[in-house]
């Protein structure tokens, strides 16, 4: 079971209009969560908008907004739609159950509350919300090399590119490959492929540092970066210094191979909104451009740059 370290204690916010319910379920949870309250809806909306809490006791009952709705608005908005929330409710007529799920509750606790079942339940929801999102990261993580993997590529790509068409930034996409990788491990193993793959990884997690730029493992020998923000020319020297940096990594490469050290071919392209058109909010014209770049560069010879613009 996955409990939150001490001093970390999970925000759980409490909405009930009645005083002596806060309270006890103050009581209640103290032990296992810290606790906000909101007396209306209003109020918690805008609590839970400046503070997403880790889980949710919702009266069904409020003074101003009827709690289902509430619950129906957070589950449609993507931002506060993970938040796990918990009725809290005297009402046990017929039909309450199936309207409290099927307007997106994790499950509901009826009055008059006995305080060891309220935080059970909490706990268990906690607990379960907790791993579902550990799973959800390690989902995004290569585990060789501990980049992001080719399925946060695609998730990031697709958010950075809508908001970079909303803020009429450019967006940049990078594929980065290694130069004939497998004369690599033909001659010094896998063992040692991977290591070196593990190398190239670390420069680049190391010196793309910008908040918003995502470095991630493509695929086998290859990697993609987004940068968002970023225009052609900022690109080229961030990509320029990379290729030259893992060049300077002085990994010896095969002996049949064409330069002396391990080096990357990189193509880039950057997606414009002012320039490239609606159609282009296809996530993937950026991609295949950049991917027709260093297919350039490899023929032009390898450890090189190319940029080539979407279409
Ligand atoms: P190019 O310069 O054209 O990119 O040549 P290349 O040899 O790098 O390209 P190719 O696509 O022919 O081969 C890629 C090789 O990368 C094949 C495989 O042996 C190696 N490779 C891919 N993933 C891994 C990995 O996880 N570990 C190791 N050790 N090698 C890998
Ligand atoms: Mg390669
Ligand atoms: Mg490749």
């Amino acid at each position: 079971m996955i409990k939150p370290k001490s001093g970390e204690l999970p925000d759980i916010l409490i909405i009930d209009d009645d005083k002596t319910v806060i309270m006890a379920l103050n009581k209640a949870l103290e032990e296992i969560g810290r606790i906000r309250f909101a007396l209306d809806a209003r109020q918690a909306l805008s609590m839970i908008k400046a503070q997403p809490p880790k889980l949710l006791l919702l009266d069904m009952d409020l003074p101003d907004i009827n709690g289902l709705k509430v619950c129906r608005t957070l589950k449609g908005n993507p931002d506060t739609a993970d938040i796990p929330v918990l009725f809290i409710t005297s009402n046990s007529e017929l039909g309450f159950e199936e309207a409290v799920f099927d307007a997106g509750a994790a499950d509901y606790i009826i009055k008059p509350l006995n305080p060891r079942v309220v935080a059970a339940r909490v706990q268990t929801h906690l607990n379960y919300h907790q791993a579902i999102q550990l799973l959800e990261q390690l989902a995004k993580i290569d585990s060789m090399t501990g980049l992001a993997n080719r399925r946060a590529f695609d998730e990031r790509l697709s958010v950075e590119q809508r908001r970079m068409y909303r803020e009429r930034e450019p967006l940049t996409v990078a594929m980065i490959d290694i130069d004939q990788f497998k004369k690599y491990n033909d001659h010094f193993g896998h063992i040692k492929g991977d290591e070196c793959l593990k190398g190239i990884a670390q420069a680049l997690a190391n010196n793309v540092r910008r908040p918003a730029d995502v470095v991630t493992r493509y695929g086998g020998e290859e990697f993609a970066l987004i940068l968002p923000n970023t225009s052609k020319e900022g690109a080229d020297i961030l990509l320029q210094k990379l290729i030259r940096l893992i060049e300077e990594l002085n990994v010896e490469h095969a002996p049949d191979a064409i330069y002396k050290y391990v080096t990357v071919s990189v193509g880039y392209s950057t997606f414009y909104p002012e320039k490239n058109n609606q159609n282009h909010l296809d996530d993937w014209a950026v991609v295949k451009a950049a991917d027709r770049a260093l297919y350039a560069s490899k023929d032009k010879g390898r450890n090189r740059l190319s940029y080539q613009s979407v279409e």
